[in-house]
């Protein structure tokens, strides 16, 4: 799979962009937290298995999960599953890397241990000291937002735009891509970059910050995308504000969930239509019932509960279609 490729390029008098794939990442160069990232894939596997054991989990079930998948529960029950196993070892990677960066900003360590297994016991951070980690991105936030610091995202040899580029910086992107080659993408047929250049373009600016949290067998990672002492910020954008019937659900369990982990009273989520431009704002309590229900929910299907199945439209553009046991039981025999 190609990865999307955010533009480091600066039109003329902005800010150098920061890239969107990198906003969890703590930005001190220590040593420490690099040399988890250079695992192998398979090493960073067997470490997987024995934190389950370590944890006391069978090393075959799921655990490490992300929230917005999870989330996606209210738009697919067997997608969440299904992309949470797929995505499973991304996270603890995540889990592991935060634990130890975290450990070291918090000057907790100074060094790894040699054996990679003796990682797996550093991090267990308190409520506290985790939050003192998020007062600290606060205070290296810029005062101004950093809204449209993304100039496009290429993949491959297509490009986007963000959409809140000045005229003449568009321009400028646009003709560039023309010279080298590189085809300007509609954003209407590519709804991941645009949700990675809309929420550049118009989310609100908080600080953030990537954590974990146990819930029953789950380990339970989230970053969401703004959390401030009162209330946690979740960012959407959808075709049309008029048809966020499917998106908002799964905007508002996310936010739920940030909430019940973060401990936050309120949830603050944005839905942002690209071809109106409209904003819906959803100002309210966290529903602590609700993120209860979806872990729950989501906990049973992935037990062997059958999911029910979702629209028909659902999954004839789903990426799971070919191993899906809910799609292939509803095919004729
Ligand atoms: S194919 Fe359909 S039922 Fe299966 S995961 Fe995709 S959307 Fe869900």
């Amino acid at each position: 799979m190609i990865k999307p490729r955010p533009s480091r390029r600066t039109p003329p008098g902005r800010k150098q962009p920061r890239s969107k794939l990198s906003k969890a990442t703590p930005t001190n160069k220590a040593p420490l937290p690099t040399d988890v990232n250079l695992l192998t894939r398979a090493e960073m596997t067997s470490l997987m298995a024995q934190e389950k054991k370590r944890l006391g989990l069978d090393p075959e079930k799921l655990v490490f999960v992300g929230i917005h998948n999870l989330a996606q529960y209210w738009w697919c029950a067997e997608y969440a599953v299904l992309k949470s196993r797929e995505n499973e070892l991304e996270f603890f990677n995540a889990y592991l890397y935060d634990r130890i960066a975290y450990s070291h900003e918090a000057g907790l360590i100074n060094r790894l241990p040699p054996s990679t297994k003796d990682w797996l016991s550093i991090g267990d951070l308190s409520g506290d000291q985790v939050e003192v980690i998020l007062a600290n991105r606060a205070k290296r936030m810029p005062s101004q937002g950093r809204r449209g610091h993304i100039g496009f995202i290429q993949v491959g040899g297509q490009r986007y735009l963000n959409p809140s580029l000045p005229e003449g910086d568009r321009r400028m992107f646009h003709q560039e891509a023309i010279a080298t080659g590189v085809k300007v993408g509609d954003l209407q047929d590519a709804p991941l970059m645009a949700g990675h250049l809309m929420e550049d373009a118009y989310a609100e600016q908080y600080p953030r910050l990537r954590w974990n949290w146990s819930w029953k067998r789950l380990v339970v990672v989230g970053v969401p995308d703004g959390i401030t002492e009162k209330f946690v910020y979740e960012f959407k954008s959808t075709r049309s504000i008029h048809r966020r019937g499917y998106v908002e659900p799964v905007a508002r369990a996310q936010a739920d969930l940030y909430g019940h982990f973060w401990k936050r009273g309120r949830k603050r989520v944005q839905i942002v239509g690209r071809e109106d431009g409209e904003t819906l704002t959803i100002d309210e309590p966290v529903d602590e019932a609700r993120a209860i229900d979806t872990l729950t929910k989501f906990e049973e299907v992935d037990s062997g509960k059958p999911a029910i199945r979702p629209a028909a439209w659902k999954c004839n553009r789903c990426e799971f279609r070919d191993r899906c046991p809910v799609f292939k039981g509803s095919m004729p025999a």
